[in-house]
């Protein structure tokens, strides 16, 4: 069964660095599809500047004639602190007998250890970290014995169980992020071609991001 990819994020806002990590892995995976899972609000972080409703909009637009990409708005719907294994459990429920798989770049797996319920996680789906620029991973501790005991190389792993193989890959890196995105536009920079352009637009049109850089 092919796996069903989850890529998690704030998306303030969508970039070509979240769109080019979720087709690498759709393709080198051979993934069903990979749904776009905007949070509402972030456990550890500052609230994101973009109201959820535009950074909806925006995935929509991103995402447009882009088939194995899709957008699942289930943490804004629930409007609270969002926690990627409430998420993961809810999926499990709506998607029985699939293979799940957690798609995130380094920087945000090399800080899972603080997140909530983390070690059910890979009880729960599948992980794909990918490597990003600026992010490398000294594995001790907890993520080390990650990697031990659910290390997988072969992609068709994935395939064959439904959880738990944690699988690190080499995607070709964009140096692009969305805190750099919304910091040249508040200095007056443009950021086009860092994201597509019915996202700028959306942006443009609503003039999101001009106050501050966060
Ligand atoms: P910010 O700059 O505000 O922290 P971000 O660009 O990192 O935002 P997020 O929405 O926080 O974007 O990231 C969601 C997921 O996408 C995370 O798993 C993150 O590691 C991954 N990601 C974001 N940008 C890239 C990139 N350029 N290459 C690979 N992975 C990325």
């Amino acid at each position: 069964m092919k796996p069903v990819g989850i890529l998690g994020g704030t998306f303030d806002p969508v970039h070509h660095g979240h769109l080019r990590l979720a087709i690498e892995m759709a393709e080198a995976l051979d993934l069903a599809e990979v749904r776009l899972v905007p949070l509402y609000l972030p456990p550890h972080r500052e609230p994101p500047t973009a109201p959820a409703a535009l950074r909806l909009c925006m995935l929509d637009a991103a995402v447009a004639d882009t088939p194995p990409l899709t957008v699942d708005d289930r943490e804004l719907r629930r409007a609270r602190v969002s926690y990627t294994v409430e998420t993961l459990a809810g999926l499990r429920g709506d998607l029985p007998g699939l293979p799940l798989c957690l798609i995130l770049g380094m920087d945000a797996f090399a800080g899972i250890e603080g997140w909530q319920g983390w070690r059910e996680i890979i009880g729960l789906a599948h992980l794909a970290v990918a490597k990003r620029p600026g992010s490398t991973l000294s594995p001790s501790g907890a993520i080390q014995d990650l990697l031990d005991r659910h290390g997988v190389t072969d992609p068709s792993d994935l395939h064959r169980r439904e959880t738990g193989c944690l699988l690190i890959r080499d995607v070709p890196a964009l140096d692009i992020s969305a805190s750099a995105i919304r910091a040249r536009i508040a200095a007056g920079r443009s950021p086009r071609h860092l994201l597509p352009d019915a996202v700028l637009e959306l942006i443009e049109r609503n003039s999101l991001y001009r106050e501050t850089a966060k």
